[in-house]
C-alpha cells in the first residue's frame, strides 16, 4: 500500500466481509442510548459473521471527561459486548487526518477560513447564505472566505470546497435518503479553529483505515452522512453500507444524553423509541 488511505489496502482483506465499528466519544459514561447503538451494531456484525471494531472518539480533548474511555470499555464489557482487537484511539492519528487534509488541498478542495462563529452567523443572516441556520439549527456557512480571505483576516479553520454535490444513497433503516452538503451546512469545516481535526474528516479516514464496511449509529447522525461521503469519494475510498438507529427518548421526548440519563426520574417504556 502507498499509504493507510490507498483504497488497494483493502484488497488483501476482503472487502465483502462484514466489519463494524462502535465509535463513541468519551465526553461521558456510556447511557442508554449509546448502548442501544453499541448493542444494535455488535448484532448486526456478528449476524452477519463479520468482525466488530471499538474506536474511541477522543479527538475533541476540551470536551472529554476524565475517566469516561475506560468507564465506556468497561460497561461494554460488563454488556457482553466483546470488540475485536486493539481499542482505536483518534487521538493518536492526527498524521493521517493531516495527510487526508494534504489530499484535499492539493485537490484545490479545501481553503482557509478567517471567519469567527459570531462572522458566519451575521454573514448568514444578511442574505450572503441560506439564512441563519437550515432548519435544523446548524448554521449555514455562506462562502465567505471561499475566494480568498478578507485583507487583515488571518486564517482559523480549514473548509471543504463544495462543488454543489448531491448525495443518494439507501439507508438500511430510512431508505432512499437525498442529501446536499452545501445547502445542509455549506462548505463545512475539516480542521477547527481550535487546531482540532473535525469530526467529519477523522471519521471517514478512520473507517476506510480499518477497513470498515458497515455503519450502524443513531439516526442524529444521518443528516452528516453525505458530508461523509462526498469525501470519501474524494478522497478515493469505498462506500460503505448505513443503518441509521431510531435514536431512544424519554417520557418527555427527550433525546437520552449523558444529562438525561443523570436525571433519576428518566424512565422508559417502549413507546417512548420514536424515529427522530
Ligand atoms: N463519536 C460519535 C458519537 O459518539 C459517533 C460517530 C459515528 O458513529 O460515526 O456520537
Amino acid at each position: 500500500c502507498s499509504s493507510d488511505l490507498d483504497p488497494g489496502c483493502d484488497r488483501g482483506r476482503n472487502r465483502a466481509r462484514y466489519r463494524g465499528r462502535f465509535a463513541p466519544s468519551p465526553t461521558g459514561a456510556l447511557h442508554l442510548g449509546s448502548l442501544l447503538t453499541a448493542t444494535a451494531s455488535y448484532l448486526d456484525a456478528r449476524a452477519a459473521g463479520g468482525e466488530w471494531l471499538l474506536r474511541m472518539e477522543d479527538l475533541d480533548r476540551p470536551r472529554e471527561m476524565p475517566g469516561a474511555a475506560d468507564a465506556i470499555l468497561r460497561s461494554l464489557t460488563a454488556h457482553g459486548l466483546h470488540w475485536d482487537g486493539e481499542v482505536h484511539y483518534q487521538s493518536r492519528r492526527s498524521a493521517l487526518y493531516d495527510q487526508a487534509l494534504a489530499q484535499l488541498t492539493a485537490q484545490g478542495r479545501s481553503y482557509d477560513c478567517g471567519c469567527s462563529r459570531r462572522e458566519v452567523a451575521e454573514a448568514s443572516q444578511h442574505g450572503h447564505g441560506h439564512g441563519d441556520d437550515n432548519g435544523d439549527g446548524e448554521q449555514v456557512y455562506p462562502g465567505t472566505c471561499r475566494d480568498g480571505m478578507a485583507p487583515g483576516k488571518t486564517a482559523r479553520a480549514r473548509r471543504l470546497r463544495l462543488q454543489g454535490e448531491v448525495i443518494r444513497f439507501t439507508d438500511r433503516v430510512f431508505g432512499l435518503q437525498q442529501q446536499s452538503p452545501a445547502q445542509q451546512v455549506g462548505d463545512f469545516v475539516l480542521h477547527r479553529a481550535d487546531g482540532i481535526h473535525a469530526y467529519q474528516l477523522a471519521v471517514v479516514v478512520d473507517d476506510a483505515a480499518q477497513g470498515i464496511s458497515d455503519v450502524v449509529r443513531g439516526a442524529d447522525l444521518l443528516r452528516s452522512t453525505a458530508r461523509q461521503i462526498v469525501l470519501g469519494q474524494l478522497l478515493g475510498l469505498p462506500l460503505l453500507r448505513y443503518a441509521h438507529l431510531p435514536l431512544l427518548r424519554n417520557a418527555a421526548g427527550e433525546k437520552l444524553s449523558k444529562q438525561t440519563l443523570d436525571r433519576k426520574s428518566t424512565r422508559l417504556n417502549s413507546s417512548h423509541v420514536k424515529r427522530s
